[in-house]
């Protein structure tokens, strides 16, 4: 046996994060969702990780609604996130908010703030209206909620970090999923 090759799971050591060490969960595509009351291994050996994430479709549509309700504008890697729940490529959600393709790859890859205010709102509305997402449309039906949402939108310039804490099986929400302000959590 080559003396680096181990069991991981037999070497996994198991936790169950909290508010104060959440779980960073990378597998989202987002750089800075960190969950909270996950179960998660790490193996003592390489430190390779895995959780059991519960709900993972109401944790990433909860994701996606926190990502078009919160006031700070989105990064290039927030708007691939939410094109891909529309499971529209690229070249089609370009032209939906009416760039060109070469330009909407450049959007996707930026890491400083990519889109102007207005196309921000834009990727926002197509979501909100395309995602069926019941809470979402819920809320486009109410003309003074949307209003108070538009003008609220880049109302903050911080980034955040978008903290995702399991409520429990029983919890109708089942998931809690906020942008946090950078420092809130440690
Ligand atoms: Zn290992």
């Amino acid at each position: 046996m080559h003396i680096h090759e181990h069991d991981c799971d037999a070497s996994a050591v198991e936790y169950v994060s909290t508010a104060e060490q959440p779980y960073h969960y990378v597998g989202s595509g987002l750089g800075n969702v960190f969950l909270v009351g996950v179960k998660y291994w790490v193996c003592s050996r390489c430190k390779k990780q895995a959780a059991d994430i519960p709900s993972l479709n109401q944790l990433l549509a909860s994701i996606a609604r926190t990502l078009v309700t919160k006031t700070s504008p989105l990064t290039g890697e927030q708007v691939r996130y939410l094109r891909k729940r529309l499971g529209k490529p690229s070249k089609e959600f370009s032209a939906l908010i009416g760039v060109t393709p070469e330009r909407y790859s450049g959007i996707e890859s930026s890491t400083t703030l990519p889109l102007s205010e207005g196309r921000d709102k834009l990727v926002r509305f197509v979501y909100g209206i395309l995602s069926g997402d019941k809470k979402l449309k819920e809320a486009l039906d109410h003309t003074h909620e949307v209003e108070q949402w538009l003008l609220a939108l880049h109302g903050s310039r911080d980034s955040e970090r978008i903290l995702g804490t399991w409520l429990g099986a029983k919890s109708r929400r089942r998931w809690r999923v906020e942008a946090a302000p950078l420092g809130a959590v440690a």
